[in-house]
């Protein structure tokens, strides 16, 4: 036995066996922010040495305050691979898989069923649907696990046994009715703690398998320090994990590469925007403008021109994964 674990071994919960077990499992890490790597490290350090990193946006100053794994030099690289990087120097055993992506429905349906569990580390509830339905597709289990402000929410999901994240959020909110990280923002510690409680989470899906228990949602408050816990009851209508119907593993990618450095994105439903209120909403974070009936927006030193449709032209990116990125920031949720 590997001595660095020798701490651990010594937990009933974990023993000898049970260490060679994490050992021998594969976790999904969706999304390489703070959440995500915080997680990964935690279970990196617990001896589960195979992960599959996938992340599509690049390291940027703002993401310093709260991701550990990130120093200023990182600034600028993708996040997958700046991640994969620091955590082979934690572990040089470790075999690190890092996928430069949007975490779509193909990749979802690539990924997933060569995994052992996916833990939540993504900015957005239109992935984590993509997530949900893959694992109730395939049965591995999940964490959802969000963060916002100064509370963050966990649920273990176990497809057949318990709720869904479907069962939980039946519809996808409308474009702009749930804030982001990049308008609320977010306390540097907040992630750091909801990852620790998804690591821990994950470690005893893996040691105890169906045994786990799933359906617990926790709510924690750091600030306020309060932390609650209600259970989620299976939807019996629920169109993923009753019906197993799955649109958003179907759904092609909504990004296409215009002339120029233009990329364009596609709203991911019919939808119509009031740009009145987005520009009132997004004035404080940069520049936003009406005219002509569009929205003129400009954060991160990125234009973007918004329609009232829901589609965006953002000019003065290449990578099509970044204008997606920011398009979720600030537009989609
Ligand atoms: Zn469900």
């Amino acid at each position: 036995m590997d001595e660095r674990f020798a701490r651990q071994v010594l937990l009933p919960q974990v023993g000898t066996e049970g260490q060679k077990r994490l050992g021998e499992k594969r976790v999904l890490v969706a999304g390489c922010g703070a959440l995500g790597t915080h997680t990964a490290e935690a279970l990196l350090r617990a001896g589960v040495r195979r992960l599959v990193l996938v992340d599509r946006d690049v390291v940027e100053v703002h993401n310093l305050h709260r991701v550990a794994l990130f120093a200023p030099g990182d600034v600028g690289r993708p996040k997958a691979a700046a991640a994969a990087e620091k955590l082979r120097t934690l572990d040089p055993q470790a075999q690190i898989e890092v996928h430069v992506a949007h975490l779509d429905g193909p990749l979802a349906e690539e990924l997933v069923p060569q995994v052992d569990l996916v833990v939540d580390g993504l900015d957005n509830l239109e992935s984590r649907y993509v997530v949900n339905e893959a694992c109730v597709k395939y049965e591995r289990p999940w964490i959802y696990t969000a963060v916002l402000a100064t509370y963050g929410l966990l649920l273990p999901v176990w497809p057949g046994r318990g709720p869904c994240l479907r069962c939980l959020f039946p519809n996808p909110p409308a474009p702009g009715a749930i804030p982001t990280c990049a308008e609320a923002g977010i306390l540097g510690p907040v992630p750091k703690a909801l990852a620790a409680l998804q690591a821990a989470a994950a470690l005893r899906l893996l040691l105890e398998g169906p045994a786990a228990p799933a359906g617990t949602l926790l709510y924690l408050d750091l600030w306020g320090l309060r932390i609650q816990t209600v259970e989620v009851k299976r939807n019996p209508a629920c169109p993923t994990c009753v019906s197993r119907d799955f649109p958003f593993l179907r759904e092609a990618s909504r990004t296409a590469t215009l002339c120029g450095d233009v990329v364009q994105i596609l709203p991911r439903a019919k939808t119509s925007l009031d740009l009145g209120a987005l520009a009132a909403r997004l004035a404080p974070l940069g520049r936003a403008e009406l005219r002509h009936g569009l929205l003129f927006l400009e954060v991160e030193g990125v234009h973007l021109t918004v329609f009232p449709d829901g589609r965006a032209l953002v000019k003065g990116l290449r990578d099509p994964n970044r204008a997606q990125a920011l398009y979720d920031q600030y537009l989609a949720r």
